[in-house]
């Protein structure tokens, strides 16, 4: 059901630019476009930001949308599958847009990486996150909250000085926080990365490696990365109850994980038997549409209220994966 492949953007200095961040937004600009074409490379040209963005008042419209506020959260429940409690929420962005309805991150986060907006749109994000996990803390609800980042986020310098303004502004423990990275993310520029998430572990913030299995991660470098969690891709968790294949390789990366000290999630469980079977094979939690969608917050509210899943982790019970030295 995936095609694998790999998408190259190039572009060249000085023939594109001479300066850093806008060769580095050409060459992101061409992978996309390469994307779009179904894989391969593509050199930067002129037409490769307007293949991107077929329409280029786009881009216009989600820099007004993100200062108008027309992005909005919707979170969807992690839930403990030892204890069947919800142990925390990932955050997923949604995109109000005046004149098309809802659109999903897929249709605009792409833009936004390839456009230089994924700045604005990640601190967005980050803001309304972190006052919404301050929130909760304050009203005695004990969840870990899941933010994605983007490849663009790891190579902004001022990134973690700003996470902790933020983590200042709205008082959010950074302890109820963790960030997923997808391993492309981070093997892009694995040093660079690897400097990034020690920050924020210093901080006091966890992070997941999210999509796993999708990526080429090298697995020496994921020995030595301060990442806690290993979130196992819905492409195989999503067929492991029909196919013996994918189950071999949930049962695998399960094992692996734990072996390295790191606790697994399993994304996009859609029924009972795949719950059952995470269970057998010891993954630590789990999200998926058989125990809930992303909802708006006061829909989560009475999801929490109302569910046999939606028991909190009480004070004992472990919330966030600890990093094992
Ligand atoms: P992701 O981080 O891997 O998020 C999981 C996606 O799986 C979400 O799609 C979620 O709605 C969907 N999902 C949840 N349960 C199930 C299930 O049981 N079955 C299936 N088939 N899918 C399920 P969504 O919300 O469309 O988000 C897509 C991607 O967009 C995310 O993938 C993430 O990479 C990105 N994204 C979302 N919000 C943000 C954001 O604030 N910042 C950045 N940089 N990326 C974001
Ligand atoms: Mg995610
Ligand atoms: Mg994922």
């Amino acid at each position: 059901s995936v095609g694998y492949g790999a998408s190259l953007g190039i572009a060249c200095c000085p023939e594109h630019s001479e300066d850093q961040n806008s060769l580095l937004q050409k060459a992101d600009a061409a992978m996309y476009a390469a994307k779009h074409r179904g894989g391969g490379y593509v050199i930067y040209n002129s037409h490769v930001g307007r293949e991107v963005q077929r329409d280029p008042a786009f881009k216009h419209e989600l820099r007004d949308g993100i200062e108008r506020n027309e992005l909005v959260l919707h979170y969807q429940p992690i839930v403990s599958l030892t204890t069947a409690c919800v142990v925390g929420v990932e955050a997923l962005a949604r995109w109000q847009h005046p004149t098309r309805g809802q659109l999903g991150p897929d249709e605009f986060i792409p833009l936004a990486e390839a456009s230089g907006l994924i700045r604005p749109l990640t601190s967005w994000v980050l803001g309304v996150a972190l006052r919404q996990s301050a929130t909760w803390q304050a009203k005695g609800i004990n969840l870990r909250v899941c933010i994605n980042l983007s490849t663009r986020n790891l190579l902004d310098a001022n990134f973690v000085g700003h996470i902790a303004e933020l983590l200042d502004i709205t008082g959010a423990a950074p302890q109820s926080l963790v960030f997923e990275l997808t391993e492309s993310t981070v093997m892009a520029d694995p040093l660079r990365s690897m400097e990034m998430l020690t920050k924020f572990t210093s901080l006091g913030i966890s992070v997941t490696m999210d999509d796993f299995g999708t990526g080429y991660s090298s697995l020496s470098y994921l020995k030595r990365l301060p990442v806690h969690e290993l979130k196992i891709d819905k492409s195989f968790i999503g067929d492991m109850a029909l196919d013996s294949i994918d189950a071999t390789i949930v049962a695998s990366t399960i094992e692996l994980a734990h072996n390295l000290g790191l606790t697994v999630i399993a994304e996009g469980v859609e029924n009972s038997k795949t719950w059952g079977m995470l269970a057998e094979m010891g993954c630590d939690t789990a999200q998926g549409f058989y125990m809930c969608d992303p909802l708006p917050v006061r829909d989560l509210e009475q999801w929490l209220a109302n569910s046999k899943w939606g028991r909190l982790a009480g004070p004992g019970e472990k919330t966030t994966p600890e990093l094992s030295s």
